[in-house]
């Protein structure tokens, strides 16, 4: 028998969260944000639940290609376009759409040779200052993909990096707003954080109102899979959002502790009272981080309980204490939703080892079996 641990990839969860970003931006179209095979996920094993998005972006050529061959005929767009002169190739041959946010690749863009002109996301800088032109060079780099027999439509875009907290996106949006004001194209600027805290109806109380500018196409990520974007201002249940991945194990072993006794590497958990612990079969090399103290929440048999002791390779233990019907076998749940329909949010575990729950999603290891459940 295999180890029991297990990642469940929940379909309808999935479905549940991009109805409600779609339901913040009902006017605007939803790419479903696959990037980093799916935020760890897999792109095969959340396309059934995500294939009523409008379109799939992501990075990377290679995914782009995985999400062809699943069959998907619609959008896809290259959220940080192409890196070299080849990959426009690609682009014309699979029908991508791709970001344009720097010189270079409208160079790129002008020695390709198609039949077929590009749809082109033209990016730019309000203020990340990661990708994009700013807000001054923006106008020429239009008018010079404009001017290009090998672009078709400009869609106008940007990306804020302070949806999830205290700055907001007025500042931001002021800039896109003043800047591409009588530019044609469609527009897209929110990711999860923007279009959850942000959405058309309810305007940030510091932006100018007219000064707003909706998303065509809003670009949810997180929030997709069940994490909340701003936790812990919100949780994912505050905003409606159900787990779209489970981590869950089982406990392989049992030890009764009495006052004094240590636990793990280092011996940094110390029983003040009799205790009884179980041994769980998860460890770091499984992704879940190791610099989780004890104290951090976990689930057995849908209980709430915590961790004790150092994280190791293959193993982490549980407090059994409040937990008397617990033992050998008794279901672990890491993360995600339990049988009993408890649910444990990433975001407090990443919470617990100083990160995010992308983090943890992300670092699902490979070694970990992922099945996917349809309906629960
Ligand atoms: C990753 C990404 C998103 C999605 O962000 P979330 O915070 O996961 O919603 C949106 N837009 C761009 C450009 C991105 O790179």
């Amino acid at each position: 028998m295999p180890r029991p641990i297990l990642a469940t990839i929940h379909s309808q969860a999935l479905r549940q969260n991009l109805a409600r970003a779609r339901a913040a931006a009902p006017d605007a179209r939803v790419w479903a944000i696959v990037k980093a095979n799916a935020y760890g996920h897999g792109i095969e094993r959340v396309f059934e639940g995500l294939r009523g998005a409008d379109g799939f972006a992501l990075l990377d050529l290679e995914e782009a290609q995985r999400v062809r061959r699943l069959g998907w005929r619609g959008p896809i767009l290259l959220l940080e376009g192409v890196f070299e002169l080849r990959d426009l190739e690609l682009c014309s041959r699979l029908d991508l759409w791709h970001t344009v946010h720097c010189d270079e690749q409208i160079d790129m863009l002008a020695t390709h040779k198609t039949n077929v002109p590009h749809r082109v996301f033209l990016k730019m800088n309000s203020g990340m200052n990661r990708l994009g032109f700013t807000p001054q060079r923006y106008r020429a780099a239009w008018t010079r993909l404009n001017a290009l027999p090998q672009v078709d439509e400009i869609s106008l875009m940007t990306h804020f990096s302070d949806a999830d907290g205290q700055r907001g996106i007025a500042a931001q949006m002021a800039v896109f707003a003043a800047v591409t004001r009588d530019l044609p194209g469609e527009r897209s600027l929110s990711n999860s954080a923007a279009t959850l805290r942000y959405p058309p109806g309810a305007r940030d109380a510091s932006a100018d109102p007219a000064g707003y500018v909706a998303s065509d196409w809003i670009r949810p990520g997180i929030a997709i899979y069940g994490s909340a974007p701003d936790f812990p201002e919100h949780t994912a249940a505050d905003w409606g959002l159900a787990p779209g991945m489970t981590l869950a194990s089982k406990i392989i072993a049992t030890q009764n502790l009495l006052p004094g006794d240590s636990v793990g590497y280092s011996s940094t958990f110390i029983a003040e009272q009799p205790m009884r612990i179980g041994v769980v079969a998860c460890g770091y090399a499984d992704g879940y981080p190791r610099i989780c103290p004890s104290g951090t929440p976990v689930l057995v048999n849908g209980v709430r309980t915590r961790t004790v002791g150092r994280v190791s390779m293959d193993m982490l233990s549980v407090d059994l204490t409040p937990l008397a019907d617990a033992g050998f076998g008794s279901e672990v749940t890491l993360w995600g939703r339990a049988a009993n329909g408890v649910v444990l949010g990433i975001d407090e575990v990443a919470q617990c080892a100083g990160t995010v729950g992308y983090e943890l999603m992300c670092a699902l290891a490979p070694r970990v079996p992922v099945s996917v459940a349809d309906a629960d």
